[in-house]
């Protein structure tokens, strides 16, 4: 029995967690339940799976039955907490998942953000207590994948990417992009912040970050695919030129199944890949000039220190101002680019220098994007037609 606590139990990989505890009740408990202001879902879900804990940021219109009211980070360190599924996003779940691996803990960790920020202190901490870290990624969980019984000899990662609904397209045609396009992602089901960085690209960005953290690749030796078909989740090329790949339907039920039975497979109702009738895959390598997003997440993991911060937080207040129609789609990554070249880097950043770093950040598109638009070389908030 692998008794969990989920963070961000009623976005889009909490639910899904939920429904795989529903599928295999032998193997799994929810122990604690955290989320934001669904208080609703919250409600139903403890009413449901019946936690020891919950925490809530409107805990007074939660129906919370026995269920004691508990902090993320209490959750984490909780002694009948085996799992902690950190389903969060932006900077929610660093502190949880540090606590967790301090502990001695698993981390099932969807939130990129965690790693991309402290990517440094997170494996430290796992290093140095015993605690581990399972990706629930499609390509993290996809290399991790490929790399059970390897002695490590890796030579390349392959991360694949579905190239997002506007592959192709040119600026042009990108300038007119609103916040309803940018959240009908033509494959993956997801939450709103992720599929926007799935829109831009930086998702790709992220990937590679969380990657170089979690497999100790260099950012040389890891390279982006587009690879429309979303069946190759990711690769491994090993020194001696075998190359390994996980395939599968793209459902995010499979990386968060493996993570929370491992070392176990268990029988899955998930989609099936059909190979009774013909397949085609492409695989393109992502031109990194023309991927700004991905470029600039790279440059800012190989300069590492508040640098990744930055990153983060510049690109989830753009986000927050694109899907309130404030700004156009191609600002996101400008405004970041903007942050990241004026940032004053702090060299041996702790969790207060970084978490500085990404509030200025923050604050520096916000700034940016109103009054002070113009000024300098953006002209922001200039693309839409009303
Ligand atoms: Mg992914």
């Amino acid at each position: 029995m692998n008794r969990i606590a989920v963070l961000g139990s009623t976005g889009s990989i909490g639910t899904q967690t939920l429904e795989l505890v529903r599928c295999l009740p032998e193997q799994l408990q929810v122990v604690a339940l955290a989320a934001g202001r669904n208080t609703r879902l919250l409600s139903e879900q403890i009413a449901e799976f019946r936690p020891r804990l919950y925490h809530s940021l409107l805990p007074d219109r939660v129906d919370a039955g026995d269920a004691i009211l508990a902090t993320p980070d209490e959750m984490a360190c909780a002694e009948d907490v085996d799992t902690l599924v950190v389903a969060t996003s932006g900077s929610a779940g660093l502190l949880p998942t540090l606590t967790a691996l301090e502990h001695g803990k698993r981390v099932a960790l969807a939130n990129k953000e965690v790693l991309v920020i402290a990517g440094d202190l997170v494996m430290e901490a796992a290093r140095c207590n015993d605690g581990e870290i399972m990706p629930l990624d499609s390509e993290h969980s996809a290399v991790w994948q490929c790399l059970r019984g390897e002695g490590g000899a890796i030579r390349r990662l392959y991360l694949t990417a579905s190239g997002g609904p506007f592959y192709g397209w040119p600026d042009e045609r990108l300038r007119g992009v609103r916040a309803v396009d940018a959240l009908a992602h033509p494959v993956w089901s997801m939450g709103r912040k992720i599929t926007v960085d799935s829109a831009t690209m930086m998702n790709k960005g992220l990937e590679v970050i969380e990657a170089h953290h979690l497999f100790d690749v260099p950012y040389s030796d890891i390279d982006i695919l587009i690879h429309r078909e979303c069946i190759v989740h990711s690769m491994v090329e090993f020194i001696d030129g075998s190359i390994k790949a996980q395939l599968g339907v793209p459902d995010m039920m499979l990386p968060i199944q493996y993570a929370l039975t491992y070392p176990q497979r268990r029988a899955s109702g998930a989609p099936r890949l059909d190979l009774t009738r013909p397949l085609v895959f492409n695989f393109e390598p992502a031109d990194e000039r023309h991927f700004r997003a991905i470029a600039l997440a790279r440059e800012a993991g190989r300069r590492g220190m508040t640098y990744p911060a930055v990153l983060c937080g510049a690109d989830e207040a753009a986000i927050e101002l694109f899907l309130q129609d404030r700004i156009a789609f191609l600002d996101i990554v400008a405004l970041v680019e903007d942050a990241l070249d004026a940032h004053k880097v702090v060299t041996k950043p702790g969790l207060t220098e970084l978490a500085d770093a990404e509030r200025w950040a923050r604050q520096r598109v916000m700034s940016r994007s109103s009054g002070d638009a113009g000024r300098g070389s953006l002209q922001l908030g200039t693309e839409h037609d009303d």
